[in-house]
């Protein structure tokens, strides 16, 4: 379990290393797209490394009580109703990035990869979906099919500004780089990987619940939004959580 005490810790060493991360993202060039439904790629939230999340996390810390309010119960609003609607990350705003020079390297490569990697990736979380479908069944609740079966297939609206492509192998090498960065806060990764699955919205609802309720919960908030059509247990689950979770 990760405690707000040790994200405080772990921003200790983490600080330093942001000006780091943040030339890092500057060797992916700079991108344009003409989708005609922007931000439909922000349905779900990006993969991450633990220095990412903390990263995350001083954004967030570093919002007055009320908006950090907010953005806390979205962000367990998105854990919550995930399975069962098509939420969308917390940081989208009207089809915008509302944290554009925050996002992960996995936004920001989003489009840029080929189209034969892409594929892959698109067929690994289609799997992954069909998986946690079945579990869900497994526990009598049948997800609904536009969200199990919601993929983005290879996007290919996406352009450098420059003209110029940019390799799997370029953007790996920037990838690894970023994950390197996570070298001295092995301890958080271990636990942000293996108990948290690298899922921002997660750690932010076992911060606000303990992490026993928010997978309790979790099933109980589901089963009453897909079978009951209700909401009244998310609401009032949401109404609890205040600024002090993560100050
Ligand atoms: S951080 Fe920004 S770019 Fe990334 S998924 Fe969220 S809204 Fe989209």
């Amino acid at each position: 379990m990760i405690t707000k005490e040790d994200l405080v810790a772990a921003l200790e060493i983490a600080t330093p290393l942001f000006e780091k991360l943040q030339s890092l993202y500057q060797r992916l060039p700079d991108t344009r797209c003409d989708c005609e439904q922007p931000g439909v790629c922000c349905r779900f939230l990006p993969e991450m490394t633990t220095l990412e999340a903390l990263q995350w996390v001083k954004v967030l810390l570093d919002l007055p009580d009320d908006e950090l309010t907010e953005k806390l119960r979205t962000f367990v609003e998105f854990y919550f109703s995930n399975p069962a609607r098509l939420t969308g990350c917390p940081f989208l705003n009207d089809g915008g990035c509302s944290i554009y020079d925050y996002r992960t390297f996995g936004c920001r490569a989003y489009g840029l990869w080929s189209q034969e990697l892409g594929n892959v990736r698109t067929t690994e979380s289609r799997n992954q979906k069909k998986t946690l479908g079945a579990m869900w069944k497994r526990f009598g609740v049948d997800l609904p099919a536009n969200v199990v079966e919601f993929e983005i297939d290879y996007c290919d609206k996406v352009d450098t500004v420059s003209g110029e492509d940019v390799t799997d192998a370029e953007l790996m090498d920037v990838l690894q780089q970023i994950y390197d960065l996570d070298q001295p806060l092995q301890e958080l990764q271990a636990k942000f990987e293996n108990e948290y699955h690298s899922d921002f919205s997660f750690l932010i609802t076992a911060l606000a619940l303990g992490m026993k309720k928010a997978i309790l919960e979790k099933f109980a908030v589901i089963k009453e939004i897909i079978q009951k059509g209700s909401e009244d247990r998310l609401k009032k689950t949401l109404e609890k959580i205040p600024p002090q979770v993560l100050r």
